[in-house]
């Protein structure tokens, strides 16, 4: 691959030629829909829990490691420790945006970069728990290192290959990656960002069936600039045999193949060492057997990857969450203000508990969900999504609270305390580093979408035809059949259960919260139908309201993530019982979160809200920006873009209805687009 200076002022003819119109947004759902798994092979808590079932059986007792697994894996993150220790430079990387060779060489050498790659093609053949440890190690001391070993593992070619690749595929690659061949992940554009519906970058047959010929641009791609191999989605002409209408495929390409280069590099406000940038795709010859998983799978196979991928954030931010609680409980001891330690102060006490009580539920929450993987008896596709919004946001949180607790220490760069003498904890660069996570690898918005699909999903099998404005009336009326039988049995019985009986008695004072999740369930599979009954197919747009439902299912996974773990914890050493008081502290906050929730689905601004952000996209409150100077209008010069623009043939939101105001009612919610 070779890569041209910052940023490439002229634009290849190849992206403007074939520039798509944007899709609509019922193409965008239509190829969301297509691309999504829709087989339940597997038993998911979660599913259950939109439907009223809390089946506790399935987390507790807590999933266990195989101990030949776990005393290799112990061997590997002692060595690990020692090295992220004495070699890695969190600091001198963020300075210098950079991390150094001897990291990356020493990663290879440790065997890091092949961690969950089976023995048999040269890997460490270490389970997802593990990985997970190593990631939450290296990133402790440098977030960027650990980045490169994550969009490597967690989402470069290693994943989809052990997902969907075949034998040969395997064969080739596998050892070549285990060795260190840094791989990465390239799905976004410049007009492909959550919505994959306008992809570009494309793929056309040779004539003789043996090569595929890409071209086109990905953006933002983690470790691009410095990797050997990539998977690459592409668009590629419809063809019979090939479900997709616009189908889109996944390719094995190597970096230094003609014709891919990198454009620029990319630079963020965190992350500074990460390897990142915009590859450009200029005819590059694909032989066809680097197909992943056949011709029109390509975007499945991504969001698929991503399911598992996901499950590597929740680890990064549960360590970010140790060393947030590290920093500030020990600066809360030591730093005396108005006569007392500061931590004695109630103001700081509260966010110190709420920390501490977060990062015990965010490492339940990280391990459960990776032992869950690592068993293979369960779908886990909801709580992966769940788990990296929840922690994502929490460790936020955490970070931010951190960076209050240290005060002006805490808003001082590392390198500027070490100049004057102070312990340079990198509490600033620590906050810089997390503000991704809410983004990459599906954003928060996003997750809840994903997540609000699957538990209406139910509902939606059954009775989805009668809210469909798209189907015929033959179809309503069958559906409006099938849901009267299905709900006059399904209703009565979320009424029903054990939620206020004494059970659960084996988790002692965590029991009452175990309960409270018990009833929980029935009363938010409930809500959801109260919804769909309210809303009917605008529910869709209602996200909001959406989202409520989907924290309140967060919440209680999370509580049961803690209550397991807990008692895991307290089984193998009954002496301590601080992870109880913990569990308990969390599942405390969270009830309360809970109730919150529940009582805003239904009352709530969110119209009012909606009304006055097509407002504001109009302009109607320009005038409050009066008084300052322009951010968006920046009268400086810069570079040609290294995209085309392109005319977008839908509307932005809210510019093409002028009756809406305040005070528009749900009507303008669901016609909006
Ligand atoms: C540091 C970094 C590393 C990255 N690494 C990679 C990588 O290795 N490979 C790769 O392919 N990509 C990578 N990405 C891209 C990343 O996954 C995207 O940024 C992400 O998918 C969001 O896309 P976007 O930024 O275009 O936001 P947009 O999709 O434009 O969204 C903007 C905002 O609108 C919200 N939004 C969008 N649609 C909806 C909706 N329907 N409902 C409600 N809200 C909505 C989003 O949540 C977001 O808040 C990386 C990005 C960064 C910054």
């Amino acid at each position: 691959m070779t890569q041209s200076s910052a940023s490439s002022p002229t634009p290849p003819a190849e992206t403007s030629s074939s520039a798509p119109r944007h899709a609509t947004e019922q193409e965008a759902r239509d190829v969301a829909e297509g691309a999504r798994e829709k087989e339940w092979e597997k038993a998911s808590f979660m599913r259950a829990f939109f439907e009223g079932r809390f089946r506790l059986e399935m987390l507790h007792p807590h999933p266990k490691s195989d101990p030949e697994e776990s005393a290799r894996g112990e061997a590997f993150l002692e060595k690990l420790t020692e090295f992220a220790r004495e070699t890695i430079d969190g600091d001198a990387i963020d300075r210098e945006g950079w991390v150094p060779d001897e990291v990356l060489d020493g990663l290879r050498e440790l065997g890091a970069f092949g961690i969950k790659i089976p023995q048999e093609y040269g890997g460490l053949g270490l389970s997802q728990v593990t990985y997970n440890r190593a990631l939450a190690i290296v990133s402790s001391r440098c977030a960027s290192t650990g980045a490169f070993l994550s969009a490597h593992q967690s989402i470069g070619v290693p994943q989809p290959l052990a997902l969907f690749g075949t034998d040969e595929q395997k064969q080739k690659y596998l050892p070549r990656i285990a060795k260190g061949a840094l791989s990465a992940f390239a799905l976004t554009e410049a007009e492909v960002g959550s919505d994959p519906a306008n992809l570009a970058t494309h793929a056309e047959l040779s004539d003789d069936g043996s090569h595929w010929i890409l071209s086109g641009r990905k953006l933002w791609c983690t470790n691009g600039p410095r990797a050997e191999l990539m998977v690459v989605m592409a668009r590629t002409p419809p063809r019979e045999g090939v479900k997709s209408k616009r189908p889109i495929t996944a390719f094995i390409v190597e970096a230094d193949w003609d014709g891919v280069e990198v454009v620029h590099h990319c630079h963020f406000m965190g992350l500074r060492g990460l390897s990142n940038g915009v590859i450009r795709f200029e005819n590059v010859k694909v032989p066809a057997e680097n197909v992943i998983w056949g011709e029109g799978q390509g975007l499945k196979l991504a969001l698929i990857t991503l399911n598992t991928g996901r499950l590597s954030l929740p680890a990064f931010c549960a360590a970010a969450g140790k060393a947030s609680l590290e920093a500030s409980r020990k600066w809360a001891a030591e730093r005396v203000q108005w006569g007392q330690a500061i931590g004695k102060h109630d103001a700081i006490a509260q966010k110190l508990a709420k920390m501490a009580a977060d990062t015990f539920a965010m490492e339940a929450g990280a391990e459960l969900t990776a032992s869950m993987s690592d068993s293979k008896q369960f779908d886990i596709r909801i709580e992966a999504a769940a788990a990296k919004m929840w922690h994502s946001e929490v460790a936020w949180d955490a970070g931010n609270e951190a960076l209050q607790i240290r005060g002006g220490r805490g808003y001082e760069t590392a390198d500027s305390l070490r100049d004057r003498g102070e312990n340079p904890i990198p509490v600033e660069r620590a906050l810089r580093d997390l503000r991704i996570n809410l983004i990459f690898e599906g954003s928060s918005e996003i997750m809840r979408l994903f997540i609000a699909r699957e538990a209406v999903d139910t509902h939606l099998k059954v009775a989805g035809d009668m809210v469909d404005p798209r189907a015929p009336t033959g179809r309503r009326i069958a559906a409006a059949v099938r849901g009267g039988l299905h709900y006059a049995w399904w209703y009565p019985t979320r009424w029903l259960g054990w939620g206020l009986w004494p059970r659960y008695s084996e988790f002692g004072p965590l029991a009452k919260h175990l309960r409270f999740v018990e009833r929980t369930s029935r009363k938010l599979a409930r809500t959801i139908f109260y919804c769909m009954i309210r809303h009917g197919g605008g529910l869709e747009k209602r996200q909001a309201v959406l989202g409520r439902v989907v924290d309140i299912g967060t919440e209680a996974f999370m509580m049961t993530a803690s209550c397991v773990r807990a008692r895991m914890l307290v089984q193998e050493n009954p002496s301590d019982r601080s992870p109880e008081e913990l569990a308990d502290l969390f599942c405390r906050q969270a009830r309360r979160r809970i109730r919150d929730h529940f009582r805003d689905v239904f009352r709530n601004d969110d119209v009012t809200a909606y009304g006055v952000a097509r407002q504001a996209m109009e302009g109607r409150y320009a005038w409050l920006e009066e008084g300052i100077v322009s951010v968006v209008d920046d009268p400086r010069p810069m570079e040609a873009p290294l995209y085309p623009s392109e005319t977008s043939e839908t509307e932005t939101a809210g510019s093409d209805d002028p009756e809406s105001g305040v005070g528009a009612d749900e009507e303008a919610m669901a016609s909006s687009n």
